[in-house]
């Protein structure tokens, strides 16, 4: 009877989660391993990340062929460097990231990674070399241990302990009854967000990918909490690819550079001192956001 309600539950756990607007793309796809848009090609080879370079060239896209969402995008992110993009809501940033992680393929244009495009390439290669730390990070009625571990299959002990020490969570899991053994979601311990998020820095480091993608948690985590998450996060970024789809301006000031979408498009891109000096919307957006910070709002960039 099990057996039959499995798939039963985790409908109701993909449709909680895409209602919750959640992009743990990685969880849905590991989970379900079906209802994939996108195929494998016939003779697609498992990529070879040698620096992780990528880049997205003339990328063009849409959910629905009448309706463009990304208009021409040309992206060239370095190795290691970390580029964030920001923008109003419903700009595309999320489906950037969606389309890097081939939840879908784009309608024109390509995206390569150390020149490979990610079409030839197999999915499950191109998953294992992306890391995702999603804005609403799912966890499952199960231990703290197995949540952090999902992140890769057959993690060592130590490798689990090394992920929780890089996520600085060692203190709030030893502190726990059952330490790593400790139950969490519905049925235990319930987690705040910052923890959350931390769980979920964990799994990542668990899967030590060369490519990250941090969509920021848009929900409002205290400024000490969310300062202590900023400076894990860009430890974590050393040594990677990584894209942040950023909301709180105050976030990406030390991005290598910044992007800014509009309607699909990139309209501004540089440092932020150079967007600053620029004086466009990525200046105005700066300017709203500390004005915010100082009435004591949480700053949110739309
Ligand atoms: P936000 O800052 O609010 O998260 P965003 O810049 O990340 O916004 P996207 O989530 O990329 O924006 O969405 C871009 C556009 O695509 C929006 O108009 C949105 O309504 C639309 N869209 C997003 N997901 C889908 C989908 N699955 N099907 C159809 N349209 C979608």
């Amino acid at each position: 009877l099990s057996q039959l309600f499995r798939p039963l539950d985790m409908l109701g756990w993909v449709y909680r989660t895409i209602r919750q607007g959640v992009i743990d793309m990685g969880a849905m796809f590991d989970l379900l391993d079906t209802g994939a848009e996108v195929k494998d090609a016939a003779d697609a080879q498992p990529l070879a990340v040698q620096q992780g370079h990528v880049r997205f060239e003339g990328v063009q896209f849409g959910y629905d062929a009448d309706r463009p969402i990304l208009k021409g995008i040309d992206l060239d992110i370095p190795a290691g460097a970390t580029v964030a993009v920001v923008g109003p809501s419903g700009a595309g940033k999320s489906t950037l990231a969606r389309l890097m992680y081939r939840f879908y393929d784009v309608t024109g244009g390509r995206i390569t990674i150390d020149g490979q495009d990610i079409r030839e390439v197999t999915q499950a290669s191109l998953r294992a070399a992306i890391g995702i730390v999603p804005q609403d990070t799912v966890l499952f009625n199960e231990t703290i241990g197995y949540n952090i571990a999902y992140g890769r299959e057959g993690a060592t002990p130590e490798q689990i302990a090394e992920a929780v020490r890089g996520a600085s969570i060692a203190n709030f899991i030893q502190a726990l009854p059952d330490g790593l053994d400790t139950r969490v979601g519905e049925r235990g311990l319930k987690l705040s967000g910052g923890e959350k998020q931390r769980v979920a820095i964990a799994r990542t480091l668990v899967k030590n990918p060369p490519i990250l993608i941090l969509d920021e948690a848009t929900s409002a985590l205290d400024s000490r909490t969310e300062a202590d998450i900023q400076a894990t996060l860009e430890s974590i970024e050393q040594g990677r690819t990584t894209i942040v789809i950023a909301h709180r301006l105050s976030t990406v000031v030390h991005a290598d550079r910044i992007i800014v979408l509009e309607a699909g498009r990139v309209v501004e891109q540089g440092t932020h001192a150079e967007l600053l000096r620029e004086g466009g919307i990525y200046a105005e957006m700066w300017a709203r956001q500390a004005q915010e910070r100082e009435e004591g709002e949480a700053p949110v960039a739309e």
